[in-house]
């Protein structure tokens, strides 16, 4: 296994003065190609914030975060877009389906607004993809029709429409109820042994965490691995 991404001395601080708070504090991770991992952590503890900062949504008050090879703290706003397109899928705890748009526009959407048009090829990747996460029968429904749970799994197809090699999953499952939840990690953890997809998933729900093969803790802004 090699090295997909890595944070080294990771310091991220919000506010300045009197309302500075420090976050994250010199929190050094790594995460191997094909990881299933959890990261765990009370409310506060700076789960947000790290996915966030491995998203390249937000660079880090100080630290070292390369992936691929490739280092991207100093990396320009254009750069990081580009890279965050080709190889980072994100999932959310609250799914941002647009309401209006059906399964199969909301899961190839993201892709043609980047490509500035919808291709056939998109389409049919779109179309697979809800296939893969048991709803071939739902395509043409419109997210207000899904159920929380397909409409989870109608946003981990969006996520994995490019072919990312790594899902940050932020709080995937605590907007489900126990058994939906469930269904979710199972789909996850079919995806991550067939498709190699690399996973970092937050939660502070240890039943979700147990179903990862790696659990790693943020404890007083560092991380504590298993
Ligand atoms: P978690 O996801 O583990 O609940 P977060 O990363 O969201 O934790 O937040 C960690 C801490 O950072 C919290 O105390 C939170 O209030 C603070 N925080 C998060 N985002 C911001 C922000 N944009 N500005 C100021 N403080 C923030
Ligand atoms: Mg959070």
């Amino acid at each position: 296994m090699s090295t997909l991404v890595e944070v080294t001395d990771l310091i991220k601080t919000y506010g300045e003065g009197e309302a500075e708070t420090r976050v994250l504090k010199g929190l050094d991770m790594a995460l191997q190609e094909g990881d299933l991992a959890a990261l765990l952590g009370p409310s506060g503890s700076g789960k947000s914030t790290l996915l966030t900062i491995l998203g390249t949504l937000m660079q880090p008050t100080s630290g070292r975060h390369v992936m691929l090879g490739e280092d991207l703290t100093r990396a320009k706003d254009t750069a990081l877009t580009e890279f965050r397109n080709r190889h980072i899928g994100f999932v959310f705890q609250f799914h941002h389906l647009l309401p209006d748009f059906t399964a199969l526009e909301n899961v190839i959407f993201p892709t043609a607004i980047a490509e500035g048009r919808e291709t056939a090829k998109a389409r049919s990747r779109g179309e697979e993809l809800l296939e893969r996460v048991g709803l071939g029968h739902r395509m043409d429904f419109r997210a207000t029709q899904l159920s929380g749970g397909q409409k989870q799994r109608v946003a981990i197809a969006r996520a994995l429409m490019n072919q990312p090699e790594l899902v940050l999953a932020d709080e995937p499952t605590g907007n489900l109820d126990r058994e939906s939840a469930e269904q979710v990690m199972e789909l996850i953890g079919e995806i991550n042994a067939q498709e190699k997809t690399t996973f970092l998933i937050s939660t502070h729900d240890e039943k979700i965490a147990a179903a990862c093969r790696r659990q790693i803790k943020v404890v007083d802004g560092k991380t504590v691995s298993s």
